[in-house]
């Protein structure tokens, strides 16, 4: 959020229903010491306003959830994907493939990570679900498992940096590709991803 407005986008939507914890701010650079306690959403408008007071900073401080989902996503150019847990990612991605909104996922835990954008407007990108079924248990998340701090920093930069190319047309996008980042050697690959022609989410 903080190079999508350095950047100059006009509108972002912040969707997050918890609360600034002592043990966020290693990793969650946005919020600071003097908003502990509050929700996330409004500790970030705060910092984002600093950085930029033209970018219109809207908040949905509520854990978004069935048609809600698809409501919100189209009426955005490109969705952010930055959650813990595997049902907000689903449904996500079925909401983005609706809407033909562009979808820029990416998961880190402990010292992995991978990222990767799924287009709805290009007849042959796969979307999330022909990576991962749905229905499969054990989200794995970085306040239970850990995650290297500056290693979600990294991350966050490249989904950044996806959406500004996204919203823009500017350059390649990780587009039927998967971008895993090994940040005990540093190593970064990046596998060919396909659609799954028997996908439910995005099949023809
Ligand atoms: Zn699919």
């Amino acid at each position: 959020a903080l190079y999508l407005a350095g950047a100059g986008v006009g509108r972002l939507v912040l969707a997050d229903d918890d609360h600034v914890d002592l043990s966020n701010l290693q990793r969650q650079i946005i919020h600071r010491q003097t908003s502990l306690g509050m929700s996330k959403t409004a500790s970030a408008q705060q910092t984002l306003a600093q950085l930029n007071p033209d970018t219109r900073v809207e908040l949905l401080e509520t854990r978004l959830a069935g048609t809600e989902v698809l409501a919100q996503v189209q009426h955005c150019d490109a969705v952010v994907d930055c959650s813990d847990n595997f049902a907000i990612r689903f449904a996500l991605n079925s909401a983005c493939w609706q809407a033909k909104v562009p979808l820029i996922s990416a998961a880190a835990i402990r010292m992995e990570a991978q990222v990767s954008v799924f287009d709805p407007r290009r007849a042959n990108s796969p979307c999330y679900q022909c990576l991962y079924e749905e229905g499969r248990d054990g989200d794995l998340n970085c306040s239970e498992n850990g995650v290297m701090a500056p290693l979600v920093g990294m991350v966050g930069s490249i989904q950044a940096l996806e959406c500004i190319k996204v919203l823009s047309g500017y350059g390649e996008p990780l587009v039927g590709r998967l971008l895993l980042i090994d940040a005990l050697t540093m190593q970064l690959r990046s596998l060919t991803l396909q659609k799954n022609p028997d996908c439910t989410v995005c099949r023809d």
